[in-house]
């Protein structure tokens, strides 16, 4: 009877929390994806303006019935967690403050501490807490800081809640991952998409996870390595070859039920960390020597994966002969990519390189170029529709573009979700200016300035993949265009690393830079 009774208790503290009360966790989130080359530096504004929610609002949103990232994501991270508490029982899941921003230069000091003070906050007047659950990215930069802000983060965070609470991250896949990062962690897990879809199935297995580990039903035991890698793997999407492969182990590895979580990370390679490298992380549920030995083997893979180059890029003057002698242009628009200034990964949209070479070669194509360039977009604010006039188009500012000079017709304006821009007409050329970061990923950005995407013969996209998938009944050649920008790739390459790393220095194996990455 007695032992009955010792064993009903024991369920029930495994069930519930310490004690037979529930769990408590806190939740949130400071997530930013940095591009030291950008000339626009990320203010508390810029959260304010994208995503800032705190306690009662932050749990509502991040409920079943709520939106997470308005006009992004419904459900992200915190929604997969929140969903893991009730699908456990037994656990309350605690709002803390919730922060993300477009991805764009550093943040500033004052932003950071702003964000931190947020979160902190929330944490002290949480009450008492069991563990903690934060959304990061891995590759933020705070100007002057010195370290990886998310280390700081999780510091100041172990400061507040002490030794004994547990805490759990999950990361972008394209975390910059340190050992202050991975030490300070209890549970970690990361994207398993690129591009990234799966930011609730996200926050769901760091919640299951986490909670498991409460209760005591596993034992995490880490292991993870760091290869002196930055660039490689071919386009590193992970539905396709080669790095298919390396997702498809990952998902076996974690059919066996000694294995608790496993993680690659392709590092975003645009912060001007000296640290630069991908990493992969495995937790076992207490077996030291399984986690050491997968996780070695994931190194192999994604190296091997890795010798993969990243697709031939082209100088802007042979793309536009590409266009010109393309046929697919009948069928649609060609896409020149504007590889060095992605919208997605931090660049500011300002380049005036693809604009310039299309003027001076007197193109007579139907071309569509968006330009965020601000100054020119309050000036041309009140202009009246079919107004023509002389102008320069010099992109954004401190962006260090050739200035263009243009004549040219001002033919519509739009201000929606896409953003707000004035159309300028010269001949055949379209040119879209924006008052921020131009994202024209789905054709609606052009159709609401009265611009027929399918008649064109080229466009400019400054994203890697998304815009593809609104456009894959319209445009058939893809080309991408190296120019002068905040994410020039050759600049990527040329970066002086702490340790030797690929693709600058030729390496056969990893596990010499691995050691030094992680001493
Ligand atoms: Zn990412």
């Amino acid at each position: 009877m007695i032992s009955l009774a010792r064993n009903f208790a024991r369920d029930l503290a495994r069930s519930f929390g310490r004690g037979g009360r529930p769990l408590r966790i806190g939740y949130g989130r400071i997530f930013h994806e940095a591009c030291a080359a950008s000339p626009i530096a990320t203010t508390e504004a810029d959260f304010h303006r994208m995503h800032h929610l705190e306690g009662a609002a932050l749990a509502e949103a991040a409920g079943l019935r709520g939106t997470e990232l308005k006009s992004f994501f419904p459900h992200a991270e915190l929604t997969g967690f929140t969903q893991a508490a009730r699908v456990a029982g037994g656990v309350e899941a605690v709002p803390l403050s919730s922060s993300m921003a477009v991805p764009s230069g550093p943040l500033t000091r004052q932003c950071f501490e702003w964000l931190l003070d947020r979160l902190l906050t929330n944490l002290r007047e949480a009450g008492r807490l069991d563990g903690v659950y934060l959304a990061l990215h891995g590759s933020m930069e705070v100007h002057d800081l010195g370290e990886a802000p998310e280390a700081v983060i999780l510091r100041r965070v172990r400061e507040v809640i002490g030794p004994e609470v547990k805490l759990a991250a999950s990361f972008d896949l394209h975390g910059n991952m340190t050992p202050a990062i991975v030490d300070a962690l209890d549970v970690l897990v990361a994207y398993r998409t690129n591009p990234h879809w799966d930011l609730a199935p996200t926050g769901f297995r760091a919640g299951t996870r986490l909670i498991r580990l409460l209760r005591a039903h596993v034992r995490p035991t880490h292991a993870w390595r760091k290869l002196p890698l930055v660039l490689g793997g071919g386009t590193t999407i992970n539905f396709v070859a080669p790095m298919r492969g390396v997702f498809t182990r990952m998902r076996a590895m974690e059919r066996d039920p000694r294995v608790l979580t496993t993680s690659l990370f392709m590092v975003h390679p645009f912060t001007s960390s000296t640290e630069l490298g991908w990493s992969v992380h495995v937790t076992t549920d207490g077996d030291e020597a399984l986690a050491a030995r997968l996780v070695d083997e994931l190194a192999d893979l994604a190296w091997k994966a890795a010798k993969t180059p990243i697709p031939q890029l082209f100088d802007i003057d042979s793309a536009i002969r590409r266009v010109e002698t393309s046929t697919w242009r009948k069928l649609g628009p060609v896409t020149l990519v504007d590889t060095d200034d992605i919208v997605g990964a931090g660049a500011p949209g300002g380049s005036t390189q693809i604009l310039k070479a299309l003027i001076e070669r007197r193109s007579t194509l139907t071309a569509l170029v968006p330009i965020h360039d601000p100054s020119l977009f309050s000036r041309l604010a009140d202009v009246p529709l079919g107004t023509t006039l002389d102008v320069v188009v010099a992109g954004t500012p401190g962006y260090d573009q050739p200035p263009v000079s243009l004549r040219a017709r001002v033919t519509a304006r739009s201000d929606s979700e896409l953003g707000a821009r004035v159309l300028l007409r010269v001949g055949n050329l379209h040119v879209a200016i924006s008052k921020d970061p131009p994202l024209p990923i789905h054709p609606r950005y052009w159709k609401e300035l009265g611009v027929v995407v399918r008649k064109a013969d080229l466009m400019v996209q400054k994203n890697f993949f998304h815009y593809r998938i609104f456009h894959v009944a319209v445009s058939f050649e893809h080309v991408p265009v190296a120019s002068r920008g905040a994410t020039n790739l050759q600049r990527v390459r040329d970066l002086p690393t702490r340790v030797p790393s690929r693709p600058r220095v030729e390496l056969a194996d990893w596990r010499e830079g691995d050691r030094m990455l992680r001493a």
